[in-house]
């Protein structure tokens, strides 16, 4: 993506690709909006997409894949063992994380599965600049717990800090001297998912890398959300403005022990891998591949996949391709604050976050703000967020609501799918929505599912706010969907 200045003066993101393929989209008029997430349990992981205009759920499984990659799928290698399309992947990784040992797994939470079940026991501590949903999971499930530590700024929504996704290294210290032998491995998660989408530093993981080596532990990389970070190096970092994108990767990979990553997110593809030098570790992880995953040369994912991940992962090496999520991001989080809806700065990977403590303040906590908010958006846009906040945690061992520590909203931007007329709509919509915020009420649980609760939990409205928003959006846009 390349900033063009036009003769006013004005410099917009414009995309450097051209679509070939399209899928039709649906914006069904709202007295249906309201029916469908009324029906999906106000829930937006329920909603059919027939019933979904804008998809900005997530950007997993869900970026635009590259012309190079539909093409590489034909020439899929398919057998069970010893595929030749498991080499070229295995090339791919080599070639950009320089590490010697590679095991496919089906996807990102496979990876987490089988690293949480090598290295995590009752009473493990795994430090780590933030936690994720599926990792945290996994974590707990074993008995272990998790101990977040990133620099403060991480916790301020509006910062200007340019890496809010670093951790701490002097708490790092601490956590090994509290803990010392409960520590199995350190986690760095790049792009933080759940605060933002927050890039760490190179220095950052440097130092962090340096106090594990101290102490004798791994370092294991969550690169899932690697191509965002990536780019904001490249663009925030002084020190490394001269590094190609591929430099930087490698030097981020050489200061951790292991790399593990989505393919729904990194690669535009879908699967996952988990990646090493140590020979050890490959070695006892390796036994689980098998078990949980598949055979070692295709580890539960289709052959057709992990053609497009072996090219998509040498695409992301290209700057061009991995900034324009960013620079969407970027162009739709400014605009949003021209008009004064609270936005998560500075703009960061992934998606655009609306901080829904401050949208919609007049909410109780445990009446979920960001998830009402989810819902509201749904039924004045047909686009789909996704809440991430209170309703995305687990309850404690008392079975108490852990009220989150940021309640956002992740409009997410899926790499390369969305044209600028569409973010415009967004933003116009979301605007609209801010002014009329009063009309927006709390959810409260249907049906609450014990793990992972946000997946498939059902609520339901506290009143009939839905109903009164339906009737302010009719008087002001009359006949427009
Ligand atoms: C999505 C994600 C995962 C899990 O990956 P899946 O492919 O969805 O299982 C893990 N970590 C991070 C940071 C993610 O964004």
């Amino acid at each position: 993506m390349s900033k063009i200045r036009i003769s006013n003066g004005e410099q917009f993101p414009v995309e450097m690709h051209k679509v070939r393929i399209v899928q039709k989209l649906n914006l069904i008029p709202i007295e249906k909006r309201l029916k469908a997430i009324i029906d999906a349990g106000c829930n937006t992981f329920l909603l059919r997409n027939r019933d979904v205009f804008l998809d900005m759920l997530t950007d997993s499984g869900v970026n635009a894949m590259s012309d190079r990659q539909l093409s590489s799928m034909l020439l899929a290698d398919d057998s069970y063992a010893g595929s030749e399309t498991f080499y070229k992947l295995e090339d791919s990784i080599k070639y950009i994380f320089e590490k010697t040992f590679f095991l496919p797994a089906h996807q990102g939470r496979a990876c987490e599965h089988i690293i949480s079940k090598v290295f995590v026991k009752k009473g493990s501590i795994v430090p780590m600049n933030y936690h994720f949903t599926t990792t945290k999971a996994h974590i707990t499930t074993l008995l272990g717990k998790v101990l977040e530590i990133p620099i403060p700024e991480a916790y301020d929504i509006n910062s200007s800090h340019l890496f809010k996704g670093n951790m701490d290294a002097k708490k790092l210290r601490e956590a090994f001297i509290e803990h010392k032998d409960n520590i199995p491995f350190v986690r760095m998660e790049a792009g933080t998912n759940l605060i933002g989408g927050q890039p760490f530093s190179l220095s950052n993981i440097k130092e962090i890398y340096s106090i594990c080596r101290e102490n004798n532990v791994p370092l294991v990389l969550d690169a899932s959300l690697l191509s965002d970070n990536l780019y904001f190096i490249k663009k925030r970092e002084k020190e490394y403005q001269n590094f190609s994108i591929l430099d930087i990767t490698r030097e981020i990979s050489k200061n951790t022990d292991i790399v593990y990553f989505s393919a729904r997110k990194l690669s535009s593809a879908r699967g996952g891998g988990i990646c090493t030098n140590n020979e050890s570790f490959y070695k006892t992880m390796r036994e689980l591949v098998p078990l949980y995953e598949g055979f070692l040369t295709y580890g539960g994912m289709s052959v057709r996949e992990m053609e497009a991940m072996a090219v998509g992962l040498i695409d992301t090496m290209d700057e061009t391709v991995i900034s324009q999520g960013p620079e969407f991001i970027e162009y739709m989080t400014a605009e949003l604050l021209k008009n004064g809806v609270p936005c998560v700065t500075p703009a960061g990977g992934l998606g655009c976050h609306l901080d829904a403590n401050r949208f919609v303040s007049h909410i109780k906590e445990l009446e979920f703000r960001a998830a009402s908010l989810a819902v509201a958006i749904y039924i004045v846009s047909g686009i789909r967020g996704m809440e991430r906040g209170t309703l995305s945690e687990q309850r404690d061992e008392n079975g108490n609501e852990v009220i989150s520590d940021m309640e956002l909203v992740r409009l997410a931007m899926p790499r390369r799918v969305f044209t600028m007329s569409q973010i415009k709509y967004a933003i116009d919509r979301i605007t609209w929505l801010y002014e009329n915020k009063e009309l927006i009420g709390g959810i409260k649980w249907d049906e609450e599912p014990k793990t992972l609760r946000f997946f498939y939990g059902r609520l339901k409205p506290v009143n009939d706010w839905p109903n009164r928003l339906l009737e302010k959006f009719k008087k002001d846009f009359k006949d427009s969907l």
